[in-house]
């Protein structure tokens, strides 16, 4: 089958690569209809993520219609559609048995690599990293998906790929960006980052009963999509945001902070920025504008600051007093998908949101390489790319 692989910084190829097939009996194999590049696979593609490997398949916002299944899978009959989860999960350990199915603690066969990293080993991911498993990805011909029972839900018919496809991740991350600000009606919360997950963020902000969105970016496009969902905007460029965010709020900061843009290459255009730009901080002692940072500062006291955007290793000069002197809450995950999918695909049901809404770009994986380009840059409004192989 024809698939979209790894082959170092900046450098994605549509290949041929051995189909896949049923390798437990609780697998299944789906014949792609749908994928999506995520800006969880820039990251990849400006080399800050560790331990890929070269000919490593990308891609996890996957939707397609089921081909094969493994004996024991119960839920699932050739023919179904079906979206699937960017997490891997068993759903019957520990974690995935609260809720935390992106902590799952059966589907990463690299744990031991990732325990002496992190501590702890999370779950596996599509078309990630070695120390996430090291799964191959949905940008392709076919996916095989394990655990099929705990994992993909049915689409039903009268809903589009468009409209299905982000259940798969970037809805539920957008969603719980915003369910971790705790909204009780009337906030106002500030969101960096007008990407993808920013914009479905935004609109779950309301959709869960904040006053106000501000919404953060320096793209027109996108800040102009923030504002057709009611977000006020600011451009980086143009403002400082720590005053902005102050006089639009009387001086208080935001009732919450969604940081939606995570690990960013060095806006000059560097790509190797993240780790050396951490490396030339701690040796100048240089205080580099940072998300992150920017987030804490601009939260009012015991307000939240929820992260959603995606960090590669650590990040140094993290305002710790700031947020204990004024009771500030973290809250951050790679998002639970499964916990989220059927409350979503009602809310769509609904007609509360229509996902499709971010689609700006299409392709065939054989045009694959150049649209991840087109996303990196930014280049000609693109805000969200499919794939339809
Ligand atoms: P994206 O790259 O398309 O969007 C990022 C946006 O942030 C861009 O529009 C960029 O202009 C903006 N930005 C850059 N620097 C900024 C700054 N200083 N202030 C404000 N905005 C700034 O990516 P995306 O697909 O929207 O994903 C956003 C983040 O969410 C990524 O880090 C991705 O890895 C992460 N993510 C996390 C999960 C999860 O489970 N937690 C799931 C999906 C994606
Ligand atoms: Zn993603
Ligand atoms: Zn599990």
């Amino acid at each position: 089958m024809r698939a979209l692989t790894f082959h170092g910084k900046g450098d994605i190829r549509c290949e041929s690569v051995p189909d896949p097939a049923i390798e437990d009996p609780r697998d299944a194999v789906i014949k792609v209809s749908a994928c999506a590049i995520c800006g969880s696979d820039l990251h990849i593609y400006d080399g800050v993520i560790p331990q890929m490997k070269n000919g490593d398949v990308l891609g996890h916002e996957t939707m397609g219609e089921v081909v094969e299944i493994g004996a024991s899978v119960k839920k699932l009959k050739v023919g179904d559609r079906v979206v699937v989860p960017f997490t891997i999960s068993c759903g019957e350990c520990y974690f995935c048995e609260h809720g935390f199915y992106s902590a799952c603690e059966r589907t990463n066969p690299d744990h031991a690599k990732a325990e002496t990293l992190w501590g702890h080993s999370p779950a596996g991911l599509f078309g990630y990293s070695h120390l996430l498993g090291g799964y191959r990805g949905g940008q392709a011909e076919y996916l095989r998906v394990p655990h099929a029972d705990s994992g993909p839900i049915k689409v039903p018919q009268n809903l589009s790929d468009d409209q299905a496809l982000f259940l798969s991740d970037i809805f539920p991350t957008g969603y719980m960006a915003a369910e971790f600000c705790d909204i009780k009606g009337g906030e106002t919360i500030a969101v960096w980052g007008c990407g993808p997950v920013g914009q479905f963020a935004i609109r779950s902000a309301f959709m869960l009963g904040a006053e106000r969105v501000i919404a953060i970016d320096h793209i027109p496009e996108r800040l102009a999509l923030a504002e057709k969902a009611g977000a006020e905007t600011l451009d980086f460029h143009k403002v400082d945001i720590y005053e902005a965010i102050n006089s639009m709020t009387k001086g208080r900061g935001a009732d919450a902070c969604i940081d939606a843009v995570g690990t960013e290459p060095d806006p000059t255009g560097s790509i190797d920025s993240f780790i050396d730009r951490v490396k030339v901080a701690a040796f100048l002692g240089t205080d580099q504008p940072h998300v992150l940072r920017q987030a804490v500062h601009c939260c009012r006291n015991f307000g939240t600051v929820s992260v959603v955007g995606v960090y590669g290793g650590f990040i140094d000069k993290f305002p710790m007093g700031s947020a204990i002197n004024r009771g500030l809450t973290f809250r951050m995950a790679q998002t639970p998908v499964q916990r989220y999918l059927p409350r979503l695909l009602e809310r769509i049901e609904k007609g509360d949101i229509d996902p499709s809404f971010v689609v700006t770009h299409r392709g065939t994986l054989e045009e694959g390489p150049d649209l991840y380009k087109t996303f990196r840059n930014r280049k000609d409004g693109c805000i969200k790319v499919v794939l339809q192989p």
